[in-house]
């Protein structure tokens, strides 16, 4: 088989499986190429940087997998002031970066207003793209934040399966509606956002089947933005600790490997998609997962802008790569690791395009 063959062959659902089980290192080898080229043939060479400001790790959620939910009583909470936001997309300016992407905990301590005027703020004075990923926020928080001058909504739905999705995401108490991501992500487009989203590779109880859908999923969505990392066991959440669930040969490992392989699909899948070579794969390899995310299919990079005071405590994730790096330091390492791979750095806004619309 050659490269294009693999490029015309339809990515079924049959296909897909395939791929993320194949063993051969050379039929593998063909996979990385042709990712690698539907991403220079419709992105280019050029690397786009998002400056991440994790502006909060309070949140009323209690999702199975994250460091920072509500009943984890062993972190300090923080939450940043309008003006630290404000400083962080200073110095996105200064460091050229053309998106900031405000993350934090589903945090009702930023408010629907607070968030608001922050966005206006960042808007007027820098000109940069903003990214909000706040959460399940209700719609009429949405609906401010786009006025405001938000561009683009980032919002995993983690695992295209229901049960599992339900089982790693306890309801909140006093809320009665059933979460659905989804429905967030059809809502949050027709608000005019360009809309991200992803998964995690290897959350306990997830399967080879469900891990296809979730890949072909991102194609029926046409998502401008996919985020893809390995799981990553936290322990002092529930599914940090809980023994392996399900059956062992269905199981997806969370190995660099695999993440990779999700990306190339994905990259095959969604030509025009934004895609992060993400922390958690840099985290699981420390040496080169970013420049093998970028050299299999991504086009985005998010170095961190969050002051390290801050940083240490927004732990998601334990280990997490970059944590106790400042904004600068974070800067120059990216800008060696994209220029090492022949890469370029992006300039603009680095907003979706589209050249089939
Ligand atoms: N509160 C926001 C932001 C969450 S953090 C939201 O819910 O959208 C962003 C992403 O980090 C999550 O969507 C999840 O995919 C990832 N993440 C959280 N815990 C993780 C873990 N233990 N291992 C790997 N990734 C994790």
């Amino acid at each position: 088989m050659r490269v294009e063959d693999l490029m015309a062959e339809p990515l079924d659902r049959a296909a897909v499986l395939r791929w993320l089980r194949e063993t051969d290192p050379e039929r593998l080898d063909l996979l990385w190429k042709a990712a690698d080229e539907v991403r220079r043939a419709n992105l280019g060479d050029e690397v786009h940087l998002r400056g991440l400001i994790e502006a909060s790790n309070y949140c009323v959620r209690k999702c199975g997998y994250c460091g920072i939910r509500l009943e984890n009583r062993a972190i300090d909470r923080y939450r940043m002031t309008d003006d630290e936001m404000l400083d962080c997309a200073r110095r996105a300016v200064v460091l050229k970066y053309g998106t900031v992407v405000i993350q934090a905990g589903e945090d009702y301590g930023l408010t629907r207003d607070g968030i608001a005027n922050v966005v206006r703020r960042i808007k007027a004075e820098t000109g940069l793209a903003v990214t909000l990923s706040l959460g399940e926020r209700p719609d009429e928080d949405l609906i401010a934040w786009r006025e405001a001058g938000a561009d683009r909504y980032l919002l995993r739905f983690e695992t295209s399966d229901p049960v599992l999705y339900e089982r790693i995401h306890p309801a909140r108490s006093g809320v009665s509606h059933p979460m659905d991501r989804f429905t967030i992500l059809r809502r949050l487009r027709e608000l005019g956002y360009e809309v991200g989203s992803g998964i995690m590779v290897g959350i306990p109880g997830q399967t080879w089947d469900t891990l296809a859908t979730d890949l072909l999923t991102f194609r029926d969505y046409d998502l401008d933005m996919i985020g893809i990392g390995p799981y990553i066991p936290h322990p002092q959440t529930p599914l940090g600790i809980e023994p392996p669930v399900g059956d062992p040969d269905a199981q997806v490992p969370a190995t660099e490997d695999l993440v990779l392989r999700c990306v190339a699909l994905t990259r095959i899948l969604c030509p025009e998609a934004n895609i992060p070579s993400t922390t958690a794969l840099a985290t699981i390899n420390r040496t080169s997962g970013r420049e093998h995310g970028l050299q299999r299919g991504a086009n985005i990079v998010m170095p961190n802008l969050t002051p390290p005071m801050y940083r240490v405590k927004y732990e998601i994730y334990p280990a997490k790569a970059c944590i106790e790096e400042t904004a600068e330091q974070c800067a120059l390492c990216l800008h060696g690791r994209i220029r090492s791979i022949g890469r370029t750095f992006g300039s603009g806004q680095g907003a979706r395009r589209r050249h089939h619309a």
